[in-house]
Parts: C-alpha cells; structure tokens; sequence
C-alpha cells in the first residue's frame, strides 16, 4: 500500500486526509479529524479538488474521529454532513457506550446544575459523538470502534496502536468520573509564556509535567506502513501513557520516515526519551502557530536531539502539507517543498 498524507492548516485542530493506493486496484480515503467548526467545507474542497477527481471506480471513503474535542470532531462532522453517503466506514470511539446508565445520569445531571466546566465540557462531547452515531445511521455508514483490537487494515499496513479496548474503557471510568473532574481543571487556560529557558533549556521543559489529559489520551495514534516497510505515525492528542503502552503492546519504533508531534505540539504530550525514540525524518504539528502551538522548547528539544530531523508545522503557509510515500502512483502536484521551523 502507498500513501498520500495531507496535513490541513485548520488552526489548533487536527484535519488530515490519508489517501491509501493499492497501484492499478484499489483507493481508500481517510478523513481523520477535521478540526474547529467552520472547516469542513474547506477540507471537502480539498478532497474534491486534489483527490476525488484522480480516485479509481473501485473505491472507499471513510472518516476517522481521533476523539470528540471540538477542535477533531466539529469539522469532521460537517464533512460528513457534505459528504454523505458517499462516506462508507467511519471509525470512532463512543465513550458513553462503555459507562452505566447510573453512571450517565450522575454527569446529566451534574451538567444540568452546572457544577464544573470540565463535566459541561464532557457533556458537549458526549452530545457530538450521539451526532456522529446519527449520521451514520441517516446516510448507512457502517461503523467500527477504533480500538488496536479492531483496526488492522491492508495486512497490517494500516493499524490503530493506541487505544486498546482495555486501555479505553479504563481511561473513560477515569474521566467521566463526576467526582474527579470536580477536583480537577483541564479547561483552565494558562497564559502562554516564551521564556529565554525554552531556548537554553528546552528539554528540561519538555520533561517538565506530562500530564496529558485522560481523555486526549484516548485519542488514536495510527501506523501507516508502506511498500518499502517505513513507517508513518499520527498521533493526534495522545500522550507519553499512550506510547509506553503501546510499546507493551508490541509497537516497534524502527524505521519512522514520520510522526505528527502529539497534541499541535504541545509540551504537555511528549518528552525528550520519546521523541528520540520515534526518531523520524520528519515531525510535523497541526498547529495555530501561537506561543503552545507548536511549543518553542518542543522544537529547540527535537532540534538538539535530531539534529537531521526536519520539523514542519501547518500553521506556516496555512495551507497544506503532504507527504508521499510514492510520487510515481500519485498524480502531480506541482507544489513547493515546506518551510522547516
Ligand atoms: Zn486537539
């Protein structure tokens, strides 16, 4: 299989478009994510331009939600709604599947009073995913849960490496819990801040704290492998938890040409042993390009560790980014190479 990877500029969000080739046979085509609301029908211009008009008869079109935060569910879901039915597959998670119904009624209820904005901001993800479930059913689109248990598709080429079923079922008790999130604050919104440190000591920032939210840890990390055995990994919002569980699991982090830097970059998703570990060609961050998005000490910390690693964010032409992992099988496109940061 071959791939062609489109990295969308949608702000802080995450819009990718993964168009798989088997040469002379067969196209699939991945909507993963779609960001803020508002950036759907940008995203299906794209496809119908770029993509769709190349596509050989014999092919399937599928979404994937990398977990419900606004800024991956809300375009996705318009694209959908453009879309279709000429959306065959989608491949998500629905965290309200996996609680009790006791459990349910404690966060309704709790969101009714207005007791935490961490458990509102859990009730609106839950409202998108119940219209994720919807369209599917409306426009008969068959769907899978995103699970590494499930997803391994095209011989292994394409799989799912983060979550497992255990490790979600786990992460949702954990953040859907209404006495958790009274204690905690993951909506609280911290002042950006550039310090002469993220220049001097930008790997001992990245060390500093990874705490990655529970439920951005329960966002896919996806493996794409192509015909000469290297590797491709998109992280969306994962976290240091997810790779070292998926390294339990039998993740090999050899030979990676590719990986999305987690979370638009953040610091809070990675740490300097992993991104020595995966090592790539190249990291690439759906980014804003504001003082988070991509962290500064994130890319002095790649910078001093990989020195031949070259490190892109969608934020600089805020257009797009693609990478192929064969030109000869995609049609030509004619544009210029990316700006490295
Ligand atoms: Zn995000």
């Amino acid at each position: 299989m071959e791939y062609n990877i489109d990295f969308l500029y949608v702000g802080d969000g995450d819009a990718i478009i993964i168009w798989a080739r088997n040469p002379q046979v067969q196209d699939f085509v991945f909507f993963l994510d779609g960001g803020n609301a508002g950036n759907g029908q940008k995203i299906v211009d794209h496809y119908n331009t770029l993509i769709r008009p190349h596509l050989y008869d014999k092919r399937l079109i599928g979404f994937i939600n990398s977990h419900p935060h606004a800024d991956h569910i809300n375009g996705l879901v318009e694209v959908i709604e453009i879309l279709k039915s000429e959306i065959n597959f989608g491949i998500y998670n629905d965290p309200v599947e996996c609680i009790t119904q006791e459990h349910k009624d404690r966060i309704h209820q709790s969101y009714i009073e207005n007791e935490d904005p961490d458990i509102t901001h859990l009730y609106e993800t839950f409202e998108k995913i119940e219209i994720l479930n919807e369209l599917c059913v409306n426009y008969g689109i068959k769907r899978y849960n995103a699970y590494s248990d499930d997803i391994n598709f095209f011989g292994g080429s394409f799989k799912i490496l983060s979550p497992s079923k255990d490790f979600y079922v786990n992460l949702v008790q954990y953040f859907s819990d209404v006495d958790f999130l009274k204690t905690v604050d993951y909506s609280r919104k911290t002042l950006p801040y550039i310090t002469e440190e993220e220049n001097l000591q930008p790997c001992a920032i990245v060390d500093a704290a990874n705490d990655a939210s529970p439920e951005n840890l329960t966002g896919t990390v996806i493996q794409l492998i192509d015909s000469e055995n290297r590797k491709y990994i998109l992280t969306s919002d994962a976290g240091i938890d997810a790779f070292e569980y998926m390294e339990t699991d039998g993740f090999d982090p050899e030979n990676i040409v590719l990986v999305q830097l987690p979370h638009h970059g953040s610091r809070r998703n990675i740490n300097t042993k992993w991104l020595s570990k995966f090592n790539p060609t190249y990291y690439i961050a759906s980014a804003a390009g504001n003082a988070k998005h991509p962290r500064r000490a994130v890319i002095n910390c790649i910078k001093r560790n990989l020195p031949n690693c070259g490190t892109y964010s969608t934020h600089t032409n805020k257009g797009a980014i693609a990478y192929t992992t064969n030109n000869a099988v995609f049609p030509k496109r004619y544009w210029g190479p990316a700006t490295p940061l």
